[in-house]
């Protein structure tokens, strides 16, 4: 169990209900808009596609070691689709896309108006 399961007030959406076949989508327990990004590994040295993961919030090879040459250099490229080639080698990211900031200021505004509360006066 990871602490921040434990800390709620630190619990984070990890958008797992997003379709993996859409590429914008809004996620049905947090409501945020969210990308779905693809992102390749490739061996720094030969260029071999490697399997990539996610480590705290980071795409690296889910080995430490290129199984071609050996070398512990990498690089991460971002594609656009997945295409069934890169299917096993793909890793996603879930990204919020921030365009959703009016709705706040909104939602704000209807509160105030719906209330019927009457600051007093501090004296
Ligand atoms: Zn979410
Ligand atoms: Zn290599």
């Amino acid at each position: 169990m990871q602490w921040s399961n434990i800390f709620n007030i630190n619990k984070k959406c990890t958008h797992d209900k997003v379709p993996l076949d859409q590429d914008i989508y809004y996620c049905p327990d947090c409501g945020e808009l969210v990308e779905n990004q693809w992102f390749l590994v490739r061996c720094a040295c030969c260029g071999m596609k490697e399997v990539a993961t996610v480590r705290n919030g980071e795409v690296v090879p889910l080995e430490n070691f290129c199984h071609n040459c050996g070398g512990k250099g990498y690089t991460v490229e971002r594609i656009e689709k997945l295409d069934c080639v890169n299917i096993n080698y793909a890793i996603v990211l879930r990204e919020i896309v921030n365009n959703e900031i009016n709705e706040y200021t909104q939602s704000w505004v209807e509160a105030m108006q719906t209330t019927n509360y009457i600051p007093k006066l501090l004296k």
